[in-house]
């Protein structure tokens, strides 16, 4: 099996732009210390291309607020124990992957937190939606979805069924699904452990 994600390519520079401020978020804000994905709303605004938000990978209280039993736990363990407790609870990779919250639903929510519409904005997000984050992506009204070619061809091959699979409902709902053709430059990024340039 080969991994063709079938998306449509785009190279304007707007996008590099864009992207950039996108990985400068995942590598700046995520809480993940083995894949830092940023993602960021864009909205068009007569000739101007605003940015809504910005949003990461990251844990739900971000040590601010926590809201759950487990999350408060985590919270306190890690401002008493310090560094080490917060490294040790993310090298348990079920612990972590069943706390971490997306990329795309944080950015979302920040946007919405603004008070600016989502509805009919542009999602940057360098790699490809799980199949719940499509949902989330869907129901926010989100028309256009740009990813980084350079990210996407790293995917994984226990990730492609369920990537095509959002990437489906995604298109079969309108959402135009693109990625950039292109380096970005001077930015650093995190996936599956190693870093690299994109
Ligand atoms: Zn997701």
């Amino acid at each position: 099996m080969e991994w063709k994600p079938n998306l449509e390519i785009v190279t304007e520079e707007r996008h590099r732009f864009f992207l950039y401020y996108t990985y400068i978020a995942g590598w700046v804000i995520s809480d993940d210390p083995n894949t830092k994905v940023g993602a960021t709303l864009v909205r068009k605004t007569g000739t101007v291309y605003r940015m809504l938000a910005r949003g990461a990978n990251i844990l739900p209280s971000n040590f601010e607020r926590a809201s759950g039993e487990l999350e408060r736990a985590f919270s306190e363990r890690c401002v008493t124990e310090g560094a080490n407790a917060f490294a040790e609870l993310l090298s348990d990779r079920a612990w972590k992957n069943g706390q971490m919250r997306h990329a795309e639903k944080v950015v979302i929510e920040q946007a919405k937190a603004y008070g600016f519409k989502v509805k009919g904005s542009t999602m940057y997000m360098p790699w490809i939606p799980c199949t719940p984050c499509a949902e989330e992506i869907m129901q926010a009204g989100i028309v256009e979805l740009i990813g980084h070619k350079a990210m996407i061809m790293k995917t994984p091959e226990r990730w492609w069924e369920s990537t095509n699979t959002a990437l489906e409902n995604l298109k079969k709902t309108g959402v135009r699904c693109c990625m950039y053709d292109g380096s970005i430059g001077n930015v650093f990024s995190l996936f599956n452990g190693e870093i690299w340039t994109p």
